[in-house]
């Protein structure tokens, strides 16, 4: 295609704002098919796509429009994913800012604007559900240009699902986007935007040629990976798989190479011609690393085997999170898992145990610190609490903080300031646009991981929006803080923390574990202790033997009930030194942080 004719954009939404809605709705009229026989069609082929496991990931689609291809680009909806999110937006001249007119600017939105205002973008504002009886166009209109400063005079007023504002979206796209630039005859580049596996296609991989050609046959260098490869197949999404032979110069679509590995396909690589390749590599190529990390245990020992091959191929479609086998007294045979971010954890947590059917135990996720040791011992990047070194082995430990912006309503504003404050926050700023404020914190990420979001959303009734980013190392007075259940410690259940709110932690620790684990035939004492220092001590009292006691000698029924439901209890009891501490016991405990 002419450059002239070609227009690549991405769509820009805070979650539920109708990123998906749109899309659907753009394919729809540029595919010029009635409404009745394109739901049947995309049906379809959602059909065979999810049959053969194809561009479900891929949102990212080729459009025609009066004599334009246009690119839509999809870019992943959370913070954990910002280099992601950078390159997808490297790979596009414009944006489409939508924003749901009866919410308003969130924070999410904010965070993905600038990042698409430093990417040169030009941006289309939307704003979408008009439809909606509280939308408040003008209004939204006008914090557009409050809260992000960007021109919204020429915003276009849409309904997705109506399917108002379609056209205009359009025409704007073709009028306002900027054509992409780039040499034809250069040697090719072209950027790595994303990679997924296939399992019919193997590693599929989505780039925009920055320069020269892509060809069917074609011999591929990655800069970066330093790996050639022959390509085998070009092509776009429309969504539907549409072979090509070759994506020229400013376009957008994908490529098969026989890679079996994500991991050789990293996001940010440059694709370069083998025997006539580029003198240096796209700019902004980064290695990503794991940040949060936590051990993943099966409930029942006997589906470790279940677990290590459905993380194997959870790791097939993302080389971002990573996993080594880890044993623990209290939990037997797991994983350390990394991953990229709090979310980032619970999406695999959650595909773990939804698609895979497995029942799992999450130990207390921990970031990872940066130790220096005492007489030129070296460093260590500490990824688990029960690796931490001896004290007086310690010269220094850092922890990573974060940038972190808060968008909420007013009438929340105070606990979450408080909130941010219990967690070691140090204020940046904040501002107020109609009715609601916005607040920056620089918070340590170990504050941030165990329960922060859930707070924040509890807090302001769901309100408040949030978004971060890592700003690096500081030093802190970290201490691991190890939980004694009986007198013997529980790996599961150890902690670096904080001095300061090392107390706080651990009283909040030994109270709910005395709720959770049942009363014994003996006292059990429940600790919390730094070093060989106690800080927190709970007592579960004795029990007496017979259970059914309590049943006063009366109804019989009710006194099987109560056997079975014991030895129902029992089954999934793990036996601890000489204490029974029941699964949810772990889990309950963990959540709370
Ligand atoms: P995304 O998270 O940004 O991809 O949002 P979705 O496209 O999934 O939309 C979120 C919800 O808003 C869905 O229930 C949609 O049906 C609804 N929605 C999207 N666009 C509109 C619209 O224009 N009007 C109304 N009333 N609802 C919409
Ligand atoms: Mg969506």
């Amino acid at each position: 295609t002419e450059l002239s004719k070609i227009r690549n954009f991405s769509i820009i939404a805070h979650i539920d704002h109708g990123k998906s809605t749109l899309a659907d709705r753009l394919i729809q009229r540029t595919g010029g098919l009635a409404e009745r026989e394109m739901s049947a069609q995309v049906l379809d082929n959602m059909e065979i796509e999810k049959e053969r496991g194809i561009t479900i990931k891929a949102q990212t689609v080729r459009l025609d429009w009066k004599g334009h291809v246009l690119n839509l680009m999809d870019t992943p909806g959370h913070v954990d994913f910002a280099y992601e999110v950078s390159r997808s937006l490297a790979a596009c001249e414009g944006a489409l800012l939508v924003v749901d007119a009866a919410q308003g600017v969130e924070a999410q939105t904010l965070a993905n604007v600038y990042q698409s205002i430093e990417h040169d973008h030009e941006i289309v504002p939307v704003i979408n559900k008009i439809d909606l009886p509280a939308a408040e166009p003008e209004k939204v209109r006008a914090e557009i240009e409050d809260v992000i400063g960007i021109d919204a005079s020429q915003a276009v007023l849409a309904s997705a699902k109506s399917g108002i504002g379609i056209d205009e979206i359009l025409d704007a796209i073709v009028e306002r986007i900027p054509a992409p630039t780039g040499d034809a005859d250069a040697p090719l580049k072209a950027m790595l935007v994303d990679s997924w596996y296939d399992p019919y296609l193997g590693v599929v991989i989505l780039v925009r040629v920055m320069a020269g050609t892509l060809k069917k046959g074609q011999q591929i260098k990655f800069m970066q990976a330093g790996t050639t490869h022959l390509i085998d197949r070009v092509g776009c999404f429309r969504p539907k798989i549409e072979q090509l032979n070759d994506l020229g110069v400013g376009e957008i679509g994908f490529i098969t190479a026989q890679i079996k590995d994500v991991a050789q396909a990293r996001v940010g690589d440059t694709l370069t011609d083998a025997k006539r390749p580029a003198a240096e590599a796209l700019p902004g190529f980064k290695e990503v690393q794991p940040v949060v990390f936590c051990g993943l245990f099966p409930v029942d020992a006997n589906d470790f085997e279940k677990l290590r091959e459905s993380i194997s191929k959870l790791r097939l479609n993302d080389a971002s999170f990573s996993f080594e086998m880890e044993t623990s007294a209290a939990l037997g045979f797991g994983y350390r898992c990394g991953f990229l971010g709090l979310l980032h954890l619970e999406i695999i947590q959650e595909r773990l145990t939804r698609e895979y059917d497995l029942d799992l135990i999450t130990t207390a996720p921990s970031v990872v610190y940066q130790i220096e040791l005492t007489h030129g011992g070296g460093h260590i990047d500490l990824h688990n609490p029960a690796d931490m070194p001896e004290p007086n082995k310690i010269e220094t430990i850092s922890e990573p903080w974060i940038n972190a912006t808060i968008y909420v309503p007013d009438e929340y504003l105070g606990s979450i300031l408080k909130l941010c404050q219990d967690r070691r926050g140090i204020q940046k700023n904040l501002t107020y646009v109609g009715g609601r404020a916005q607040a920056t914190y620089e918070l340590p990420l170990n504050e941030v991981v165990f329960d922060f979001y859930d707070r924040l959303k509890s807090l302001s009734k769901g309100y408040a929006s949030f978004d971060y980013h890592q700003i690096g190392y500081r030093e802190g007075d970290l201490v691991k803080m190890g939980i004694l259940v009986n007198e013997e410690p529980v790996d599961a259940l150890s902690m670096i923390v904080h001095r300061s709110t090392a107390e706080v932690r651990g009283r909040g620790m030994v109270e709910r574990l005395k709720e959770l684990i049942p009363r014994h035939l003996f006292k059990i004492p429940i600790q919390a202790a730094i070093g060989g220092k106690v800080i927190a001590r709970e007592t579960i009292s004795a029990m007496r033997k017979d259970v059914t006691a309590k049943c006063y000698g009366g109804d019989a029924t009710r006194k099987r009930k109560l056997l079975d439901k014991q030895k129902k209890g029992k089954a999934k009891m793990r036996e601890y030194g000489s204490v029974s501490i029941p699964q949810e016991a772990f889990i309950a405990a963990l959540r709370m942080g």
